[in-house]
């Protein structure tokens, strides 16, 4: 469906019962930040405990890691707008395994996001979006801080994709060896997708 402007958009999202996380959950998740003409989209991969009781992405302890980041690099709400790739979360914190709901839900919600907001630029967060947006099946580690096009003939104006490490990750490999070169990939991306913006 097409939807005249956002709010319709975000009104039919936050009424969503398409799936069995729609049937049991308990709030959907709205983006949050500019969402007419963002420069950068940044897509996680869906709420937590604390998104849910806030009604915010990424705003638990990974969300601060992330936000923090975000705003060293020059993103703003007035630049940029975060959202998931699935807004809600079913009880039990279950993620949806089936890839077809995921599917639905990227195709129904997230794409539908994209066509309307227009980013020029969107920072995937960690695998999932690297599956369900971009669908390469590679590895995070693999793929992370490149540039990718959706199609393969894009157009001269066509949205540039980054995916790069989930901040629940790098908050996990912080205290390893490999900790402090996996948060300085993470700031780089984000870094770079900042540069190539032209918002830092
Ligand atoms: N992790 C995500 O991927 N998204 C959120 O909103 C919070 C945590």
């Amino acid at each position: 469906m097409n939807y005249k402007n956002y709010d319709m958009f975000n009104e039919a999202k936050s009424k969503c019962r398409d799936c069995y996380v729609g049937k049991t959950y308990n709030k959907v998740v709205l983006s949050d930040g500019n969402t007419t003409d963002p420069k950068v989209l940044i897509c996680g991969e869906c709420p937590g405990a604390d998104e849910i009781s806030q009604g915010k992405p990424f705003v638990g302890k990974a969300g601060k890691l992330l936000r923090s980041t975000l705003n060293k690099y020059g993103f703003r709400k007035t630049n940029s707008l975060i959202t998931n790739t699935i807004p809600c979360r079913p009880e039990g914190n279950k993620f949806p395994k089936e890839d077809d709901l995921v599917k639905t839900c990227v195709e129904k919600w997230l794409m539908q996001e994209i066509e309307l907001t227009s980013p020029q630029y969107v920072l995937l967060i960690g695998s999932t979006p690297l599956k369900y947006v971009l669908k390469l099946n590679g590895g995070i580690t693999a793929n992370r801080g490149k540039w990718f096009y959706l199609f393969s003939e894009p157009e001269d104006d066509a949205t540039m994709y980054m995916p790069t490490y989930h901040p629940s990750y790098v908050l996990r490999k912080m205290y390893m060896a490999e900790g402090k070169q996996i948060l300085e990939s993470f700031e780089k991306d984000i870094e770079n997708v900042a540069i190539t913006a032209g918002i830092k």
